[in-house]
């Protein structure tokens, strides 16, 4: 009897099918080992039609990608795919049942989660819209394709103190929106005189846009201000997509992702984590190294327990 051949249905479950589960899946199924991925399709990027500062994929459509990972993980027959929502996972003795929408429950040994962050923006009209094509979450990610143009920082002043430095080496035409009344340290508002960097506090009405093209963001008091790129800042804690984690009694930190240790191992035995929810690395290429890690980690504990008991 091969090790992936024990009494439950698969050695690992993944909980999402983004670049972190598609890499922790890959390094399951170079060993052998039986892996079944699940996927309900809600990618975090799905609003942008480019995935930018990914060494050998710069510039490609992040679907595209995504569909070149899942061919090459054809090459593999221990992996699996299912497209769904996993609805449940609960602990039976040393392995997990897996609750998945009309399906028999599933038993497996471990557990990957990696089903990635929301993004809860600002509630003005125009920030939905233009997500991904003139509001972004990341310098990195989007920062460099708008450089030079007329940019603005949205978020309270202890996020603008760690961006606004970053963003001053895209842009010359910077401004800060606090989105609403916030305290801001006297010197960093001293520094951000200094650099011509004006704030605004009012509350945003709505940013004014034609089609997917941003033109200015109207402020509460009827101000409008003429921009064509908004960096927007997370919500912390960070909302996570799904709670399954909570529920196995997995530590969470302040900032709102499960707590790891090496090899993406959460606080409970057996439950590995990957991706955006275990760190602030929110990247492609550092969600599929977390993942590719916690597919390593879980590999290891299964082996170790084969040998031990085999
Ligand atoms: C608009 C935008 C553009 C971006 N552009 C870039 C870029 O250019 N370059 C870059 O490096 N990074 C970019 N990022 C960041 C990058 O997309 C993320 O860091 C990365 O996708 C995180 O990967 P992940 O696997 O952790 O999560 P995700 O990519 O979010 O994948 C998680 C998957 O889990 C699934 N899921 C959730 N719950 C369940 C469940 N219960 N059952 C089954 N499936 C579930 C979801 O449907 C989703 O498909 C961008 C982010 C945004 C918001």
């Amino acid at each position: 009897m091969s090790p992936s051949q024990t009494k439950a249905n698969y050695d690992v479950l993944i909980i999402g099918g983004g670049p972190a589960g598609l890499a922790a899946a890959m390094a399951l199924g170079r060993m052998q080992r039986s892996a079944l991925i699940c996927d309900d399709r809600r990618p975090r990027n799905l609003a942008s039609s480019h995935m930018n500062n990914f060494p050998s994929q710069d510039g490609i459509h992040p679907a595209e990608w995504r569909a070149k990972v899942t061919k090459e993980l054809e090459k593999y027959p221990t992996v699996s795919f299912f497209t769904g929502r996993v609805l449940k996972v609960e602990k039976s003795g040393s392995a997990f049942n897996v609750t998945l929408p009309d399906q028999p429950i599933l038993s497996v040994r471990k557990v990957i989660l990696a089903y990635g962050v929301e993004d809860p923006l600002p509630d003005a009209p125009g920030f939905r819209e233009l997500w991904g094509s003139a509001v972004y979450h990341c310098p990195y990610c989007h920062g460099y394709e708008v450089r030079d143009a007329k940019l603005a920082y949205v978020g309270n002043a202890a996020m603008a103190h760690h961006v606004l430095p970053m963003l001053m080496f895209l842009t010359k035409d910077l401004v800060l929106f606090t989105n609403g009344a916030t305290e801001i340290e006297p010197a960093f508002r001293e520094q951000l005189k200094k650099k011509s960097i004006p704030v605004f506090e009012e509350k945003i009405a709505s940013l004014i846009h034609e089609g997917k093209v941003l033109c200015g963001v109207k402020l509460a008091n009827g101000q409008i201000v003429e921009r064509t790129g908004l960096f927007v800042a997370p919500k912390i804690p960070l909302t996570l997509k799904g709670s399954i984690g909570e529920k196995l009694g997995c530590e969470k930190t302040e900032m709102g992702f499960y707590r790891v240790e090496l090899m993406g191992k959460s606080t409970v035995p057996g439950v590995f984590v990957a991706g955006d929810i275990m760190s602030m690395q929110h990247s492609v290429l550092g969600a599929a190294a977390s993942g590719q890690l916690a597919g390593s980690g879980a590999v290891f504990e299964l082996t170790r327990e084969d040998f031990e008991q085999g």
